[in-house]
Formats: structure tokens, C-alpha cells, sequence
């Protein structure tokens, strides 16, 4: 953890970017700047909060203004009831609290708009309490170089990283730790890609060391999956088989595969056969099925690939037409195919099905 400490803030003083909230330990430029950057990118968000302090330099000011106005500013940052917040929790101040932020962690916690992150911002930066402020950039930082793999989204997860924080932050100067381990993350550590041969924290990095970095931090609710339903054709005759290469802008791009015909939903073979795709195939109608496989499923990150084989015993070769291409039992598996694919040929070859 001292390492830890040592180089981040190390790493803070030498690269944080000069923010106008930065040179201020002001609480209500703190929580401006907060409440505008949950909406919105760095670089979009300084415009936003230049303009609200210009118009409202202080609490008060804010607390006297129309909500028309509050709205008027705020507009193009999309979740209205923010700005909304804004204005209430401001006439609040005005009306409990004399006009003057409140000081302490539970009383900033309490106002409305204001949560656990934002309390914890507002507490360390403008009144240096030891409280850690765990956003997004810090959950990856941590999870990554601690090797912490609860979900982020989970309560395990969640006070999981929270004691860890917790520890951290234990000593240090509180506003400025919070800051470097936010900044860190949104810079150094970011989620795609981080340049860690140049991180100052790789030699102890769990993640660099262990080849983890695109898989930490882990998010247990994902982005819902879409389902797709393939129909793959195996055509055979005299020893060959025939492929078709995948070329339009979709997963496996480049690779072959069986023909197929992508239908909506698991369908009955008599749907496949009279599907329109089959364009210049049409004679198969009247080929005989010989199988059909029972419906797999093959996941990827956000697809759900449903898929069978329907094999057909052909009376003679299939003309070559929409980039078709015949392929002999001995060179199939010279072809780049999904693994899906693979499992195919490989169970086409022990049950000397196609190998015969
Ligand atoms: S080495 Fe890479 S993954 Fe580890 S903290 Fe640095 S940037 Fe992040």
C-alpha cells in the first residue's frame, strides 16, 4: 500500500491537469464541479462550469436564482432533475444552514442530489476528512493492481473496495489522494488500453503482471446479450464440402463457414429450406435432408449465437455462386473458421461422416 501511495501521488503532482476547481478548496465549487462532470467529459464540462460560477459565484447567488435560469444553463447536460437538485439543495443551504456549506460528512451526505461519492469529494477536498471518493476510475485502478475481481456492481464488491479505499487514503492528505486516484485512473490507468510499460506502478501491478488488464475490474450486470439464430448448411458430395467466407462488417470477419441462413428465431428446416437468401440454391428445396443437428449455443460478449447444421446428401455438385467455394475434405482444415465451425468439421471427422 505504501508503494501504492508513494507513486501515485508522485505520479499526481508531476502530471494532474490544471482544473479551475483545482484551485480552489471552495465546497461549492467542489460540488458544481462534481454534480456537471457526472453528466459529462472534462473537456465538455469546464464550459458548464465556467458559466455557473460566472452567473452564480457563490451558494447564495444560486439560491436566489429562478429555475429557469438554473435550467437555461444547464441545457444540452441532458438529466434535468440534476440541475433541479442543484437549486434545491441551495435554497437548503441558504435556509438551514445560514447560507454556509455544511462542514461536516453526514450533513453534506444528507442534502439532496449528493451521494456517497459526491459527500466523500466534497468532505476531503474542501475540509480535508479522511473519506475516499470511489468512482469509476478508482474501482479500476484498485481492482487492477490489487487483482480484485468481486464485481464492481456487486455489495460484496462494494465494500470489498470500499475497506481497501478506506486503508488507503489512512494518513494521507485526503483531498489530494482522492483527486490523484481519480485522475490516475482517467488518465494513466484508463479503461482500454493503458500504456502500462510506462506506469509507475508495473512492477507491482497484479494485472499487468498477470495478463488481466482487459478482463479487471469485473461488472457482474453486463450489457444485455442479442440472440441470433444460424442455420448452417453442410452441403456433401465426392469427397468435398462447401464454404463461403465471411465479408460484410460482422463478428468473424474474414473467417468461413458453412453457408447460413440467419433467421429471427429457432424455426422449423422447412422455413430454412424456402428462405429467400437461399437465392441461387434453390434446387436444394428438393434435395433430401439428410440430418439436422439439435440447436447449440455459442457465446461471445455481446451475441448469443444459436446454432444448427442441416446436412444435405447432394445427387450432384452445387454451381458456385454467391461466393462459394468447394473445398476438399483433405484442405478444410487449412480454412480459418469460428470455433463453432471447427466443432463441426471435428465432429464431421470422428463420426467419418465427412472423412469417409
Ligand atoms: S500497470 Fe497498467 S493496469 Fe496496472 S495500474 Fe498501471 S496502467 Fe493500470
Amino acid at each position: 500500500m505504501e508503494f501504492f501511495n508513494l507513486q501515485i501521488h508522485g505520479w499526481y503532482s508531476k502530471y494532474k491537469r490544471d482544473l479551475p476547481w483545482r484551485n480552489s478548496h471552495n465546497p461549492y465549487f467542489v460540488w458544481l464541479s462534481e454534480i456537471i462532470l457526472q453528466q459529462t467529459r472534462i473537456d465538455q464540462g469546464m464550459a458548464y462550469y465556467l458559466r455557473f460560477t460566472e452567473e452564480f459565484p457563490t451558494v447564495l447567488d444560486l439560491a436566489n436564482a429562478s429555475e429557469d435560469q438554473v435550467l437555461k444553463l444547464w441545457q444540452g447536460l441532458g438529466y434535468y432533475s440534476r440541475a433541479r437538485n442543484l437549486l434545491f439543495t441551495a435554497k437548503f443551504i441558504q435556509e438551514h444552514h445560514q447560507g454556509k456549506f455544511p462542514e461536516d460528512y453526514n450533513s453534506i451526505r444528507s442534502l439532496k442530489g449528493i451521494g456517497d461519492y459526491t459527500a466523500a469529494a466534497i468532505a476531503s477536498i474542501s475540509f480535508n476528512l479522511e473519506y475516499p471518493a470511489v468512482d469509476g476510475n478508482v474501482y479500476r485502478v484498485l481492482s487492477r493492481f490489487f487483482g480484485i475481481s468481486e464485481p464492481i456492481d456487486s455489495n460484496t464488491g462494494k465494500k470489498t473496495f470500499g475497506l481497501l479505499a478506506k486503508e488507503l487514503i489512512k494518513g494521507a492528505d485526503p483531498g489530494m489522494h482522492n483527486q490523484a486516484l481519480m485522475e490516475f485512473g482517467a488518465l494513466q490507468c484508463v479503461p482500454k488500453s493503458p500504456n502500462c510499460a510506462l506506469c509507475p506502478l508495473n512492477e507491482s501491478c497484479f494485472a499487468f503482471a498477470n495478463n488481466k488488464v482487459g478482463e479487471l475490474p469485473v461488472k457482474q450486470n453486463k450489457t444485455k446479450q442479442r440472440d441470433r439464430y444460424f442455420n448452417y448448411l453442410v452441403f456433401e458430395f465426392a469427397n468435398n464440402t462447401w464454404l463461403r467466407q465471411r465479408i460484410k462488417n460482422d463478428i468473424w470477419l474474414g473467417l468461413f463457414e458453412f453457408p447460413v441462413i440467419e433467421t429471427s428465431e429457432e424455426t422449423e428446416v422447412g422455413f430454412v429450406l424456402n428462405h429467400p437468401e437461399l437465392g441461387e440454391l434453390t434446387s436444394l428445396r428438393n434435395t433430401s435432408v439428410k440430418r439436422i443437428s439439435n440447436w447449440k449455443i455459442h457465446i461471445l460478449s455481446h451475441q448469443r449465437i444459436h446454432y444448427r447444421f442441416i446436412w444435405f446428401d447432394l445427387s450432384e455438385e452445387i454451381k458456385l455462386t454467391d461466393g462459394l467455394i468447394k473445398v476438399n475434405k483433405e484442405d478444410i482444415l487449412n480454412f480459418a473458421v469460428p470455433r463453432l465451425i471447427e466443432e463441426c468439421i471435428i465432429e464431421l471427422s470422428e463420426n467419418d461422416r465427412f472423412m469417409r
